[in-house]
């Protein structure tokens, strides 16, 4: 499932391909927008926040979309075949007289006033890539910035609930899902189980925050432990062990390191 960082680089192509220019074609592939006409319109930007993409017009009005678990933009020459999307998969096509920019296997589709854009993510935590989510220099002892403060406030309220799936909720910080989940405790040495109240989370979200930010510039997570069960930790060669947060239909998968991040049990 695409997290923060690659929404981030979604959201740059997007603008890259769009930003400040007019549409010719538009097709919204989805029963609650089926027809609407953007045709003429001008977009302004795209901006990323969590997992999901709001995509600004000139009119005022501003395209949601989500990737969910396999959904992905991908930005194409107009009048070449691709620019066609042909494909049952495609649920949105943005295209100026440049650039064709066709969403695949979206998840969610909505057209919204950009004034009222905040409903939408009235039920998000604040995004943990946003620029005022934590002051910028030397991390550490630092206090912490708006975004982290919000943050903070909200994992107060999931004391003993498992520090893997306070991560995971995007109610409480929104952008981390699988992957950053696994690499922020890996590199912390937390016990994915840990109750959240034992667990420093500033530092731990901080964590989180820098080695999506390095992701972004890089192009690609880390991958020191997620998806590498069975494989040798990179820090002391135990094999990499696979749990699972959250109950079912919820269930996601969790990577550690057994010895590195070894369950600390409460004293008596
Ligand atoms: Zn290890």
């Amino acid at each position: 499932m695409p997290e923060g960082d690659s929404l981030r680089r979604a959201a740059a192509a997007l603008d890259r391909s769009l930003g400040g220019f007019t549409l010719v074609r538009v097709e919204l592939r989805w029963p609650t927008v089926a027809g609407v006409d953007l045709v003429g319109r001008t977009v302004l930007h795209t901006r990323p926040y969590g997992k999901h993409l709001l995509t600004r017009f000139d009119d005022g009005r501003t395209l949601h979309t989500h990737l969910r678990m396999d959904g992905r933009w991908r930005v194409v020459a107009t009048g070449t075949p691709g620019a066609a999307a042909r494909s049952t998969k495609v649920r949105a096509v943005l295209a100026n007289q440049v650039s064709t920019a066709i969403g695949i296997d979206l998840g969610m589709l909505d057209l919204v006033p950009t004034a009222r854009e905040h409903t939408l993510l009235a039920h998000l935590g604040p995004d943990i890539l946003d620029d005022g989510f934590d002051r910028p220099g030397p991390g550490g002892d630092a206090p912490p910035g708006p975004g982290l403060t919000e943050a903070l406030g909200r994992w107060g309220h999931r004391t003993g609930t498992p520090v893997c799936e306070v991560l995971l909720d995007q109610g409480v910080v929104a952008g981390i899902g699988t992957i950053y989940l696994a690499e922020s405790l890996f590199a912390e040495r937390v016990h994915p189980w840990t109750p959240a109240d034992q667990v420093d989370a500033a530092r731990l979200l901080r964590t989180a925050r820098l080695l999506m930010q390095r992701a972004v510039l890089a192009g690609r997570p880390p991958g020191r432990v997620h998806g590498r069960r069975g494989h040798p930790c990179p820090r002391c060669g135990t094999p990499i062990a696979r749990g699972t947060a959250r109950p079912q239909p919820y269930a996601r998968p969790v990577f550690w390191c057994p010895a590195c991040q070894p369950a600390v049990s409460r004293p008596a």
